[in-house]
């Protein structure tokens, strides 16, 4: 099949190489052209514009930073909307904002092209390896219909949430549980440590005790060594904390957790910190108490 798609950074990239390797043909975009380069060498074929990759490819997949580059690419003069036909399917498996797919969805219905919103979780790790799981809204036929041959090859974990929208509520819901995990695992670390206990064995200890969660599982791969590389940029994290909060407006829902994990995230991007990991709010903390939480031998 030949597939569209339109963002290869950190996660695309990744995501996209794995549907070459299955066999697919592949025509990508990206603002960058260099984001494409491993793609293009290879043999996905590139072109300059969403609009081109909506004419030649049935299926379109976008991994975006979020909302804002969703509209401009399906919206934009030399969009997606522009090139669209009959039959097509649209898979966007950004982080975005279930207002906007929906909007899109019911935009590209007339034209006869099948929405579907399919955003993912596990990082760049399970994008290399096959195993996101994948959050879908959006209707059961054309999901079966892309399940095996492209999603599959993606994740290994696929859900269906519901109608179109309902995979981003659930990547929204699920990463703000993922960030007020990472900072308050930050919190916990640095009063342990400053405290006076060691913090190789408070790690061992909480990812043996009730305070385990995902993200302290990953630190020995990441904060103890020091390294704050992304992975998973700061200023993508602050994005979807926003996005939550966007929706606890639409829907009246209070969330003061959100809202202080928020700052947090500005504080860090404040300090220059936007383009490195969403771990590196440690960094501030850190440096407000002298406390390094670091540990080689785990
Ligand atoms: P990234 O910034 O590395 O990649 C985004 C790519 O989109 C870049 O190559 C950028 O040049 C390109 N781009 C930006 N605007 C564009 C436009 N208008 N048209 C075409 N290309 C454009 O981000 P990422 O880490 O790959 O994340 C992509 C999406 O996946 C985000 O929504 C993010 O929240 C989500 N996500 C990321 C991770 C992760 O661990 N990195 C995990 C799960 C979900």
């Amino acid at each position: 099949m030949n597939i569209g798609f339109i963002g290869t950074g950190h996660m695309g990239s990744k995501m996209a190489w794995r549907l070459l390797e299955a066999g697919h043909d592949l025509t990508v975009y990206d603002v960058v052209k260099n984001a494409a380069h491993d793609l293009l060498d290879k043999g996905a074929k590139w072109v300059d514009m969403p609009k081109a990759i909506a004419e030649s490819c049935p299926v379109v997949i976008t991994m975006l930073p979020g909302p804002v580059e969703v509209e401009e690419t399906v919206y934009g003069a030399s969009g997606l909307m522009a090139g669209w036909k009959k039959g097509d399917i649209y898979i966007d498996m950004s982080t975005s904002l279930p207002s906007t797919i929906r909007r899109v969805a019911n935009d590209a219905k007339p034209k006869g092209v099948s929405v579907l919103d399919a955003p993912v979780s596990g990082g760049v790790v399970g994008a290399e390896a096959g195993t996101l799981s994948i959050m879908v809204g959006g209707d059961s036929s054309s999901l079966e219909k892309v399940r095996g041959d492209i999603l599959e090859h993606i994740g290994n974990k696929i859900y269906h949430m519901g109608d179109i929208g309902c995979g981003s509520i659930a990547k929204i819901c699920n990463n703000l549980i993922a960030f007020a995990c990472s900072n308050i695992n930050n919190e916990a670390f640095v009063l342990g440590v400053k405290a006076g206990i060691d913090a190789k064995k408070l790690w061992e200890v909480v990812m043996a005790s009730s305070g385990s969660n995902r993200s302290l599982e990953n630190w020995p791969r990441n904060v103890f060594l020091g390294n704050f590389e992304p992975g998973f940029k700061l200023n993508l994290a602050l994005k979807d904390c926003r996005l939550a909060l966007a929706l606890s407006r639409e829907y009246g829902v209070p969330l003061p957790v959100a809202a202080t994990v928020e700052q947090r995230l500005l504080e860090a991007k404040a300090a220059g910190l936007g383009e490195k990991a969403s771990t590196s709010t440690l960094l501030r903390l850190e440096e407000l108490t002298g406390v390094k939480i670091r540990v080689q031998d785990l």
